[in-house]
């Protein structure tokens, strides 16, 4: 039987392991991918780390992993939108089609909604299966690289559309990966001026030179009226990005009446907020999950390959995939943004 390598959680433990397993086998409606890149989410380190959401959620043994790009190697039965050779990256979420949520439409909020390296089988590995409706074919002239990225890059794009910041002035909370992604989007897509609250020097640093306006570190309070002088008072739309309660608060200050918040962030537990403020600023808020399938990826693939937005500075590791623990490190100390890692073999 022919085996792969792969990345596991075998033990409901921290860390990962590294292990020879079976190629998997596509069924009816699927396809096997050769993994070409695979990229670190925020997720696998939680993952990796082992913190309680991941104990509730992740079931040895696992391989994990869901930010990837590759090439389809064989399909199962009844595949017909993608054929073997076709270059694709991969949608996370695996919806039903049947519930009232697929039916509307809205398959990113499936009523059943799976995601590839938690609830399945995952990424890092030479080979992935995944349902054929998954696939989304990216052009020639797009690196697997990049393509790897789509991913979180949609969470990114859907987050600032929901905002319509075309004209408008832009506060972003957290210069995480996605935010950072979140930066670019606003820009390409018309935001007259931009702010970013993010407390990371490495991150603030790398918010400055993708064409921020403002940098402010949101731990000091004086910074504040930096923010408020640079939006003239208050600002049109937040984009929240870091799941931490204090950019929720500042954000509500920060706001205009009547403006918008878009969240993406999550905190991973209930906390207080003020939202007699909220309702008496007349305020909208969205509540962002994963992205739209596929109107976000027809997006974002215009935006990539137009080249109004390039991901390319946002990987600042490349890693073989055997070495992934030292990129689960260098995120942990603050040195990484995105990693992307090649699985052997691998052109
Ligand atoms: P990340 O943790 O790498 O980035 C969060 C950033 O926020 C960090 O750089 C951190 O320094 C910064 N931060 C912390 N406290 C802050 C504060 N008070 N003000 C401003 N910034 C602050 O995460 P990421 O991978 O970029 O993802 C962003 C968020 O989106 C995370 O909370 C993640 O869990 C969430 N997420 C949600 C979805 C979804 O579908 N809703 C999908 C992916 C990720
Ligand atoms: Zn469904």
């Amino acid at each position: 039987m022919a085996t792969m390598l792969a990345v596991m959680k075998t033990r409901p433990e921290p860390g990962v392991d590294i292990r020879e397993v079976p190629v998997p086998e596509p069924g009816d409606g699927e396809i096997r991918i050769r993994v070409q890149r695979s990229s670190i989410c925020g997720t696998d380190v939680h993952i990796y780390r082992f913190d309680p959401w991941s104990r509730e959620h992740i079931h040895p043994p696992l391989i994990i992993g869901h930010e990837t790009a590759g090439v389809v190697e064989s399909v199962g039965r009844g595949v017909k939108n993608v054929k073997e050779g076709d270059r694709v990256a991969v949608e996370t979420h695996i919806f039903c089609s049947s519930c009232r949520m697929c039916l509307l439409g809205e398959f990113h909020l499936c009523e059943n909604l799976q995601t590839i390296g938690i609830d399945r089988d995952g990424a890092y590995a030479e080979y992935l299966v995944v349902p054929a409706v998954n696939a989304w074919k990216i052009p020639d002239d797009l690196s697997f690289e990049i393509a790897t990225l789509m991913e979180p890059f949609g969470n990114a794009v859907y987050t600032v559309e929901e905002a319509h910041v075309e004209g408008k002035s832009v506060l972003i909370t957290g210069a995480g990966p996605i935010g950072l992604m979140g930066l670019l989007v606003a820009r390409a897509l018309g935001a007259s001026r931009i702010a970013v609250a993010e407390p990371q020097p490495l991150r603030a640093r790398m918010a400055r030179e993708l064409g921020a306006d403002l940098v402010v570190d949101p731990t000091r309070p004086e910074e504040e009226e930096a923010l408020r002088d640079f939006f003239h008072g208050a600002a049109d739309v937040h984009l929240e990005f870091s799941g931490a309660p204090a950019a929720f608060d500042l954000g509500l200050r920060v706001l205009r009446n009547g403006g918008t918040v878009s969240l993406l962030g999550l905190a991973g537990r209930t906390f207080a907020y003020d939202w007699d403020t909220f309702i008496l600023k007349g305020l909208r808020a969205v509540g962002i999950h994963g992205r739209r399938i596929f109107a976000t990826w027809v997006r974002a693939q215009e935006l990539l390959s137009s080249g109004k937005v390039d991901l390319f500075p946002l990987i600042t590791h490349r890693l073989p995939l055997e070495d992934i623990v030292k990129g689960f490190e260098a995120i942990l100390q603050g040195e990484a943004v995105k990693v992307v890692l090649t699985p052997p073999g691998a052109a």
